[in-house]
């Protein structure tokens, strides 16, 4: 199934998005929320019973498409965006994080762990609040530098361990394999968070002996040693890596547009058609605050979504 539009992200950019597809009668529409539920940053991060201002930090904004949107409370504000993607019936899966998105063919690949989906377009309205899941042990300080989330960071010739068993550690791993030492650690005793191809790929690398795969490799705790990182397994084992690697989950706004090779500027910030929201990717939509590296509001991420969907149905 290729769907006409997918909306990675269920916060009020998302939705709005969504109902837009629909009141434009584009019926093959997917909302894609990591969380348990829509609105997350809101659930979240405001306090109970917080006033939600439409005007919000000063920025008056006058609504342009089908959304409206009112002052009111946390509760309020939820129970609205509630109500809009019942009446709309919107088609939504939650608790499903999206990695990246990927055009081939002509065609976007939504990637989850919990499959690929299929789309011509697809709006990406993930906020700003997206962090990597990190470890439950200490992380030293000294050694916070050696202690990443993506692979950016490494400068070749170093002895690398790989955190984790999904497609970006997977990933991750092969990639660094031509200029380093690298080892892939996962907890479980197969794959199982990663695509088949994937699965495929790293497992001939280690049968090439480019990397090494650590099964049932569960770390208890790790250690600064001389400016490099002493890990300790569960199982009883210790080695000591130049550089560690958390591929275990979660991601920043900047990993989820390199990943989907989404133009950015020195300044690490999305380029953007300013009038349609399209990025560098055709096709290829933003909506809300991952446009902004200082935060906008729920009525910008709003009109984000009329301007993006008058673009897809070619009134833009
Ligand atoms: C404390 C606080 C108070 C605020 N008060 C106001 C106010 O009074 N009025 C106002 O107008 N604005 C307010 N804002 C700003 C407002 O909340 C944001 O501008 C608005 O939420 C932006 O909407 P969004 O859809 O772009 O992003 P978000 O609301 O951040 O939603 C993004 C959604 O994407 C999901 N997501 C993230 N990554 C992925 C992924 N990889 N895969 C799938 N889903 C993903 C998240 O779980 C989340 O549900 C406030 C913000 C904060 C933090």
């Amino acid at each position: 199934m290729t769907y006409d539009i997918i909306i990675v992200g269920g916060g009020p950019g998302g939705i709005a998005s969504a109902v837009e597809a629909y009141i434009f009668k584009l019926k093959k529409v997917l909302l894609i929320e990591k969380g348990e539920n829509h609105s997350e940053t809101i659930r979240k991060y405001y306090k109970d019973s917080k006033r939600v201002d439409k005007i919000y930090k000063k920025q008056e904004i006058t609504l342009k498409g089908n959304v409206d949107f009112f002052d009111g409370t946390k509760e309020s504000t939820l129970d609205y965006f509630e109500e809009i993607l019942d009446n709309e019936t919107i088609n939504t899966l939650y608790n499903t994080e999206v990695d990246r998105v990927v055009k081939e063919d002509g065609i976007f690949k939504v990637v989850t762990r919990k499959g690929d989906y299929f789309a011509n377009n697809v709006i990406v309205s993930i906020g700003r609040m997206g962090r990597p899941n990190k470890p439950s042990y200490k992380i030293p300080t000294s050694i916070r530098k050696i202690i990443n989330h993506n692979p950016y960071d490494c400068r070749g010739k170093e002895k690398i361990l790989v955190v984790g068993g999904g497609d970006s550690g997977v990933e991750y791993a092969c990639q660094l394999t031509t200029e380093n030492e690298v080892t892939l650690a996962l907890r479980e005793p197969k794959f199982v968070d990663a695509n088949a191809i994937n699965e495929e790929m790293v497992i001939r690398y280690d049968q090439e002996e480019r990397l090494r795969i650590r099964y049932n490799a569960d770390i208890d705790y790790i250690e600064a040693l001389e400016g490099r990182v002493k890990v300790y397994y569960k199982n009883g084992f210790q080695t000591v890596y130049d550089r560690i690697i958390y591929a275990i989950g979660g991601t920043t706004p900047i990993d989820f547009l390199q990943r989907s090779d989404i133009d950015v500027d020195d300044q690490k910030r999305p380029i953007y058609n300013e009038n349609t929201y399209e990025t560098s990717v055709k096709g290829l939509y933003l909506a809300g605050d991952i446009i902004y590296d200082k935060g906008g509001s729920i009525a910008m991420a709003i009109n984000h979504a009329y301007d993006v969907m008058q673009h897809i149905i070619g009134k833009k």
